[in-house]
This record gives C-alpha cells, structure tokens and sequence, in this order.
C-alpha cells in the first residue's frame, strides 16, 4: 500500500447550461483529452485528479461531478450538492444567453448548497475568440465573443465569484480553474470559515 497521496478531498459540481462544455472541461482536466464530438450517451459524470497547491505544499484529491444531462430538469436532486466544496458556474463566451443563465445555476446552487461554497465563474470556449480582430474596417464587432471579460469581472465580484476564462479544446486555465477554486477553499479552511 502506497502512504498517503493526497491531504485533503474536495467535491466540486460543475453546473451551466448544455453545451458550455461542462463535460469537456472534466475530460480535459482528468485525461488531458478534448473530445470535438463527445456522445452524449456516455454521459461523463465523475472524475477524480490530483492537483498540488505549492504554496501550501499541499496535495488536494478533487471529485468533480458533472451535471451530465440534468440541465434540462433544472432541478437537481440534493444529493448532488451535498458536501460540495466548490461549484463551477460555466457559460459558453459565444452565447450572451449561457453567460445570463448562470444566475439562475448560481440561484440553485445558492438555495441548495453549502453557503460556504467556493464558486468560480467559467467563461469557456475562449479559443473560439482568440486572434480575431475586435472590430472589422467599418468598425463594427466581427468578434464571436457575446461577453465582455469586464462584464463578468463585474459579475464575479458583485456575487462574490472567482473568475476565469478557459478552453477545454486548448486546455487553456482549465487545471488553474479548478486551482483557484481549491485555493480558496483552503484559505478558508485556514481561516476556520
Ligand atoms: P456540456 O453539455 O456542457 O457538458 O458540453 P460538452 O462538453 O458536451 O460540449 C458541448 C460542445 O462544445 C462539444 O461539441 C464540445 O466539443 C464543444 N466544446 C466544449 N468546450 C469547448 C471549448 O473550450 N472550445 C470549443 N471550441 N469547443 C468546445
């Protein structure tokens, strides 16, 4: 028997609309894949991935669970959110209508969860947007992004989010997502929060 590997486990849910790329983000982060078609029928629901806080010196074991499928019944059953220690609120940064309805994800997180949770704020598919030209010669938006980072900055602060933008495709701030999201946690464990 190997001794112990990890110092502490957390369970995190990731929530958001369908096809924000919540299943994506979990395969990127434990497999280090990105499916361009994944089958919904497989329904990824579970994964595990160590990541190490260095500062802290600190190996935390993360349980990811995702929504899989349940986006659709809005109402998740409590078991789901049970013992969460961090949510991630993911919107799609090319749909304006993803980025509004975390309000409702974060209002059910908020009813049912512990009000303690750690939540981060995932703007996704930022691949999607990098390398387009802001405006075209006429000077209107060509961009695909739908949500401004100010905008979701703002957001983020006024409900006391953590915030990032990733992509599961490039793999872009996906393990620091959930880093972030870990730090936290742990700072208020420290705190005795
Ligand atoms: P979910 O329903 O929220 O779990 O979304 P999925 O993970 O099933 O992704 C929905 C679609 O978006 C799939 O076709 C993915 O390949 C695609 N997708 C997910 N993440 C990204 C990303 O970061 N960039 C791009 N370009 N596509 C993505």
């Amino acid at each position: 028997m190997a001794g112990i590997s990890w110092h502490y486990v957390f369970k995190f849910i990731i929530t958001g609309d369908a096809a924000v790329g919540k299943s994506s983000l979990l395969i990127r982060l434990t497999d280090q894949r990105f499916l361009a078609n994944p089958d919904p029928t497989l329904g990824v629901e579970f994964g595990s991935k160590l990541v190490t806080i260095p500062e802290e010196n600190k190996v935390v074991k993360l349980q990811c669970w995702d929504t899989a499928g349940t986006e659709s019944f809005r109402s998740i059953t409590r078991s789901y959110y049970r013992g969460a220690a961090g949510c991630l609120l993911v919107y799609d940064v090319t749909s304006r209508k993803s980025f509004l309805n975390t309000r409702t994800w974060l209002a059910d997180v908020r009813q049912h969860a512990d009000p303690h949770l750690t939540c981060i704020l995932v703007g996704n598919k930022i691949d999607l947007c990098q390398d387009e030209p802001e405006t075209d010669q006429t000077g209107s938006a060509k961009s695909k992004r739908q949500v401004s980072v100010e905008e979701a900055e703002l957001y983020a602060k006024e409900e006391g989010l953590l915030f990032v933008e990733s992509s599961a495709k490039s793999g872009l701030n996906v393990e620091r997502a959930f880093e972030q999201a870990a730090r936290d946690i742990l700072d208020k464990i420290h705190r005795g929060a």
